[in-house]
């Protein structure tokens, strides 16, 4: 059936008319990005946008503040940079990968090579660039890093030679060769069976209607074990906070000279994985400890930049939270109760009423 209601998903062409200009979102499957690349979306940036890199709950980065021409000279930019691949996928190109995967010794299996096999498979069949700009890809390497970020395909990896895929409740194991097919098959099934919805989670026996396409039966409980990656040094990588997740000029010119030749890994934390031993960081206000009063708080856009916000969350949080009692939980500060860009899991729950907040319900 034919859908009637707009996929407003941003992306670089089709970009968010917000009330500070357009807003562009630029997917970087597994998070990841080389140095040259995050220069490239620097300069862009500082030429045709606000400044600001932010980075979203998805690690992709957007653009603010883009005027007409913005988005046709960035996508021309990010096409030369080899960050648009595919005009026709650009917005479905949504693909998780633990951040750490790989660099310590948390890592069952490195999925991150898989993130960019299945992103090439993925605008390699014309037919799927019809998803929904909402739809998820997750691979977890086994540490269970993103076994809350309600993925609509999701592997998580049992040791070198097996996985479970799963589309929601109950799992399959399969081979790692079979990931990127399997995963893509999903896809398309999904789009087989879908009438109006965004997610496989909204299609009456999604799950069940698409595996049973697949040929497949879930019957392996799936490990809802979940672990938090902090600040600091894990393994050979550095975890980076980036304060509100949004990088200044000088914050994504000191992460470019960190990245090395492996590159840069944004998380769906808002945080960045360099090489450890990087320098240069904590003096362009980056922090690279565990615990700071920055760790996993995370703000909307609010005032200005978005006509429904209610407050300045941004200002208001770099005021407010080093006075914020949090017990060690997430934080997400909202201009407004769509509460755009909250974690997944738990989290204190900061949203502007007009005169005030609630925190978790409370009026403040
Ligand atoms: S939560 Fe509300 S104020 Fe914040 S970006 Fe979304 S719509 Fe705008």
């Amino acid at each position: 059936m034919a859908r009637t209601e707009t996929d407003r998903c941003p992306g670089v062409l089709a970009v968010h008319q917000a009330a500070d200009g357009g807003l562009a979102r630029v997917r970087l499957p597994g998070g990841w990005l080389t140095a040259e690349q995050l220069d490239v979306l620097r300069v862009a940036a500082a030429g045709l946008g606000d400044g600001r890199l932010e980075l979203t709950s998805r690690a992709n980065v957007q653009i603010r503040g883009l005027d007409a021409r913005g988005p046709r000279e960035l996508s021309d930019r990010l096409f030369k940079s080899g960050l648009l691949p595919s005009i026709a996928h650009e917005r479905v190109r949504n693909i998780l990968a633990s951040p750490l995967s790989g660099l310590d010794d948390e890592s069952r299996y490195d999925v991150l090579p898989l993130a960019g096999a299945l992103d090439r498979a993925l605008c390699d069949r014309p037919g799927l660039a019809e998803l929904p700009g909402r739809f998820l890809f997750a691979l977890d390497d086994g540490r269970g890093d993103l076994a809350d970020v309600r993925a609509d395909v999701a592997v998580r990896a049992l040791d070198e030679r097996s996985a479970v895929l799963s589309l929601g409740n109950r799992g399959v194991r399969i081979g790692w060769g079979q990931v990127p097919d399997l995963m893509l098959a999903a896809a398309e099934a999904f789009l087989e069976v879908r009438d109006q919805e965004w997610r496989i989670a909204e299609v009456p026996d999604g799950e069940k209607r698409i595996l049973a396409r697949l040929g497949l039966t879930a019957d392996e409980p799936l490990d809802t074990s979940t672990t938090q990656v902090t600040a600091g040094v894990h393994g050979t990588a550095q975890v980076v906070t980036v304060p509100l997740g949004s990088l200044t000029q000088p914050q994504a010119t000191a992460l470019a000279a960190a990245a090395g030749t492996t590159g840069v890994r944004v998380t769906p934390w808002r945080s960045v994985v360099v090489e450890v031993g990087a320098a240069g960081l904590e003096e362009v206000g980056l922090v690279t400890e565990a615990d700071s009063v920055w760790e996993g708080v995370t703000a909307c856009a609010g005032r200005p930049g978005c006509a429904k916000a209610l407050a300045d969350v941004r200002a208001d949080a770099v005021r407010l939270m080093p006075t914020f009692a949090r017990d060690g939980r997430r934080v997400h500060w909202a201009g407004c109760a769509r509460r755009c860009g909250k974690p997944s899991g738990g989290f204190v729950d900061v949203v502007a009423v007009g005169d005030g907040y609630l925190v978790d319900g409370e009026r403040v």
